[in-house]
């Protein structure tokens, strides 16, 4: 996705926009399959612009626990200041440095950074999912462990008397 700043003075300008999700790496975008809706700010004052990107769509995870399929709410935040021609005016690394004659901002990268750092490490359906016995495979959140039941395999009832 790219921002036209050809024509923008020291201004803002406001804009809403959605995309695909096709430019995440595949690892990461088949978390993301749906549109992102985009809302965006876009603050140019001297050769500064400010970005700031406002995303929402809905992400379908894997629960690490029950290993049930759920999809969430994915609202996130976050700004990137860019700084067009040479020179650097600001030594931090947050701010991206364009060519002078950049007329559109590639925001495609900044987009993939946000859903990465917010991307969860651990995927829960729920708080308190209680997952999948790994004696019995029970889903601990719709049935009873079996594991504790006499319904013991005979082949094992067998085993269980020569180990006795
Ligand atoms: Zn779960
Ligand atoms: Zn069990």
């Amino acid at each position: 996705m790219e921002i036209n700043i050809q024509n923008l003075d020291n201004e803002r300008i406001e804009l809403d926009d959605r995309c695909e999700t096709d430019f995440l790496d595949q690892e990461i975008q088949r978390f993301y399959p749906e549109q992102l809706n985009l809302h965006i700010l876009v603050d140019k004052f001297g050769r500064d612009v400010r970005v700031d990107v406002k995303l929402h769509t809905t992400a379908h995870y894997t629960c690490h626990r029950c290993l049930a399929e759920y999809t969430a709410a994915f609202d996130i935040r976050d700004e990137q200041i860019y700084q067009i021609g040479e020179g650097k005016l600001d030594d931090s690394d947050e701010v991206i440095q364009l060519p002078g004659n950049t007329t559109d901002i590639d925001i495609d990268p900044m987009l993939a950074e946000m859903v990465l750092l917010n991307h969860p490490i651990k995927m829960l359906c729920k708080e308190d999912c209680k997952g999948i016995c790994p004696g019995c495979g029970a889903d601990l959140n719709r049935e009873a462990c079996r594991c504790g039941s006499a319904e013991i395999d005979p082949r094992w009832e067998a085993l269980r008397k020569l180990i006795k």
